[in-house]
């Protein structure tokens, strides 16, 4: 709470320093800013957007939004912004770019002039970037940030800021999208809000209703020639709907069960939290091979792609549970930090082990409970990264606060030696210290609460339009102890602030189960087989599974221990050709050889043979059930809603 009011006091004292010394040299802007995107070029991946702006002559700065909400980041696209002009009553005028701040432009708004048109360009990556940045749009589909096509004053707060937007989009092209469409003299031109299934436009322009920075770009607009409406909840005065956009027909075919399984999630994450705090709410699914794939949450709308047979593979959908409960932990409530005035501002991503790491423990728990995700499903994935932390020799040096600190880096940090960096923990290690949390709070209380009167007291009260409350790590500890009184401080310091060389497993125990290492195969390791040997926690490598390239080994393994490292290349194992079978092969045998396991690998021009003195055969993680315990992790999984 105090970083905010402090973050707020500095934006104000910019925004009135100009008006109030400087009269004569600064440019003001008034009134609603006007944005026309044509999307038309989509299928080449190039887009073109106008802006008008009301404007006072004089000095003016304009800034492309550089830190994004949700990516936590200063990953704003800039070096694919081009063709930026600015011009006043039809006359060119000259810019220049700011050369500390590359994301900022300077311009002299000439006399006379009342209007600054800018135009500019925004070419849509193709290959691999960082989240909203990536591959978004494809010869039948896009999918389209705002805040990339667009500059906005310096200094303002974008909650203060009005745009006025509309795309136009290839011809027969539909669109979804929680903006609000343009009421014209009381005439819905389109939809009103809160409308869960608009009639959508088949071309031509898209008019939206004016809203504030903010709200604009948190409301992505997929479209494509594809694209279906799927109504989740219409009897409610707060909507939801899922829009599939896909490249064919049969990708966003979905099928019966899997619209009755999203439906209730709506219903279970309306038990989590007890309330709604959006107007109306848009899964925005895209299903793809040529998009990059992760999820982006907003507060009434979450952008989340996937590989296009996902609506027949359900496993990968989990990830709009994960989105959508970001509605209430992240954008109703976020940390302090995290909620910065403007895009400008560096955030503090301290507590994303509460932003990220929470909603990764409660999104997959709705995922199994609403049955996206089988409860077998769930628990294989949670031995998995239950065994990752546990084996990551990172975890020796780095405490799992520093990974949230450092997520700016992390998050695009290649995947060479991440179980020594340490990568995105705060995620998966949410998971376990917020499952440790609820057992906590079960035990505390002989099962009479749990997680969900956590949930409810923190994220829940009276439903609501969006709307913003930060918190602080001891808002965290102060809600938790309303709970169930407890050294919540110290539960939390030892777990997050302090290195801790083993993971938090103590929620799989106090669950009534254990984590075990067999050779039966890892339900969701299987599912990675395609491309990688998972070979962690038995040699200690996760090798490329096509040509044996090792993408990463664990320090304090064999195979750490012999010197093999990542970039490296397996040629052979036991003397037979390297394939993804031959190694899996080799370390399934390894528990009846009489002699060592031996490797060929090459080194850059190297070549050379390592023997790895290891006959524990096929390692994977399992949860095994305790029977001398209670089985808590199944009360935990059991449906909620009615
Ligand atoms: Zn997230």
């Amino acid at each position: 709470m105090r970083k905010i009011v402090v973050a707020l006091v500095i934006a104000l004292c910019a925004l009135a320093t100009p008006h109030a010394q400087a009269p004569a040299a600064q440019a003001r802007v008034t009134g609603t800013i006007t944005l026309a995107l044509d999307a038309r070029e989509t299928p080449r991946k190039l887009l073109h957007a106008r802006e008008t702006l009301t404007v006072t002559p004089g000095a003016l700065t304009l800034v492309y939004p550089k830190w994004l909400p949700g990516e936590h980041a200063p990953d704003g696209a800039i070096d694919d912004l081009v063709g930026l002009k600015f011009s006043a009553g039809g006359k060119t005028i000259a810019w220049r770019r700011d050369p500390v701040d590359l994301f900022a432009f300077h311009i002299d708004v000439p006399q006379g002039a009342d209007t600054l048109e800018v135009t500019l360009d925004f070419l849509s990556a193709i290959g691999a970037g960082g989240f909203s940045s990536a591959s978004s749009e494809t010869a039948h589909l896009g999918i389209y940030s705002w805040n990339q096509v667009l500059l906005y004053p310096q200094g303002a707060r974008t909650d203060d800021v009005m745009f006025s937007a509309s795309i136009e989009l290839p011809g027969n092209w539909k669109y979804a999208t929680a903006l609000p469409i343009r009421i014209v003299g009381g005439i819905v031109a389109g939809v009103k809000p809160g409308d869960a299934s608009p009639p959508r436009q088949l071309s031509a322009s898209v008019q939206f209703a004016p809203v504030s920075l903010t709200t604009l770009v948190d409301s992505p607009v997929i479209a494509g020639e594809y694209l279906r409406v799927v109504p989740l909840d219409n009897t409610s005065s707060r909507p939801v709907e899922a829009d599939l956009v896909g490249d064919t027909a049969s990708a966003i075919d979905i099928p019966a069960d899997l619209t009755q399984k999203w439906k209730r999630l709506v219903q279970e994450t309306d038990a989590m939290f007890g309330a709604r705090h959006y107007n109306n709410y848009h899964f925005l699914l895209t299903l793809s091979d040529r998009v990059a794939h992760f999820g982006l949450e907003h507060h009434q709308s979450n952008d989340s792609r996937v590989p296009q047979n996902s609506l027949s593979q359900q496993n990968s959908i989990g990830v709009v549970a994960h989105e959508y409960v970001h509605s209430w932990n992240g954008k109703y409530r976020r940390p302090a930090g995290l909620a910065t005035p403007d895009f400008q501002q560096p955030m503090v991503g301290d507590l994303l082990w509460v932003y990220e790491g929470l909603t990764q423990y409660l999104g997959y728990l709705l995922a199994e409970r609403s049955g996206i995700w089988s409860e077998s499903y769930y628990k294989e994935r949670l031995a998995q990264i239950a065994a990752f932390l546990d084996t990551e020799p990172g975890r020796e040096w780095r405490p799992l606060a520093d990974t949230t600190t450092a997520a700016q880096l992390l998050y695009f940090a290649p995947g060479q030696w991440t179980s020594y960096r340490r990568g995105t923990d705060f995620y998966d290690e949410g998971w376990l210290i917020w499952l440790d949390a609820d057992t906590q709070i079960r035990q505390l209380t002989n099962g009479q609460k749990s997680m969900e009167d956590f949930t409810h007291l923190f994220h829940g009260g009276e439903s609501s339009a969006p709307m913003l409350k930060p918190y602080a790590f001891e808002d965290v500890v102060a809600a938790l102890n309303q709970v169930a009184p407890h050294d919540w401080k110290g539960f939390l310091t030892a777990r997050i602030y302090q290195v801790a060389p083993r993971a938090p497993l103590d929620g799989i125990t106090k669950g009534g189960w254990r984590l075990v290492y067999t050779d039966a195969k890892n339900e969701y390791v299987k599912t990675t087989d395609a491309d990688r040997v998972e070979a962690g926690y038995s040699i200690g490598l996760r090798v490329r599974a096509r040509d044996g390239v090792v993408n990463d080994v664990n320090l304090n393994s064999p195979a750490g221990k012999a010197g093999i490292g990542p970039g490296m290349q397996i040629l052979a194992v036991n003397g037979l050709r390297f394939s993804a079978e031959v190694l899996r092969n080799a370390i399934k045998d390894s528990k009846t050889a009489s002699g060592p396991l031996t490797i060929e690998f090459q080194n850059d021009d190297l070549v050379k043979t390592v023997s790895l003195d290891y006959h524990g055969g096929t390692r994977e993680p399992h949860l095994e059930r305790d029977s001398t315990k209670v089985d808590v992790l199944a009360q935990i999984l059991a449906p909620r809603a009615k």
